[in-house]
């Protein structure tokens, strides 16, 4: 069980994305927009966040930026879930700082294996330290 936070503005959307990263078995903390999200990413440290790009005032890629710039949240994986599927904004996402990039309307398949490769890491890599297997 992990601390997933989900920044949409759209109610459909984040409704729907509420769902599927709650049947994953995670907890869901929603933000409507980048400066809720912005102030639960430092006050709460979840161990995910999904970025919605298209938010009203800053975007999503504006965001992405400040949490990855803050020594406090960017270890934090972000996950930019674009409507457009557009490679420009596959591209600016990675130059913000996003770890994965989905196009909406979200397949859960797709949300499960990008969630799951980006959680990963961090349980591995605990197992390894606790295991205290010395040679990498
Ligand atoms: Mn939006």
């Amino acid at each position: 069980m992990a601390k997933v936070l989900v920044i949409e503005d759209n109610p459909a959307n984040m409704k729907l994305t509420s769902l599927l990263v709650h049947r994953a078995g995670h907890v869901v903390l929603p933000a409507v927009d980048a400066e809720t999200g912005l102030r639960l990413a430092l006050a709460e440290q979840p161990a995910l966040i999904l970025m919605d790009i298209q938010l009203p005032g800053m975007d999503g890629l504006a965001a992405t930026a400040i949490l990855k710039e803050d020594p406090a949240t960017a270890a934090i994986p972000i996950i930019a879930l674009s409507a457009l599927a557009m490679k420009a904004d596959k591209e600016r996402s990675q130059t913000a700082g996003c770890d994965a990039y989905i196009v909406k309307p979200l397949r859960y398949k797709e949300l499960y294996e990008v969630m799951e490769h980006l959680l990963e890491p961090q349980s591995s890599a605990h197992q390894s330290t606790a295991g205290g297997l010395g040679e990498r």
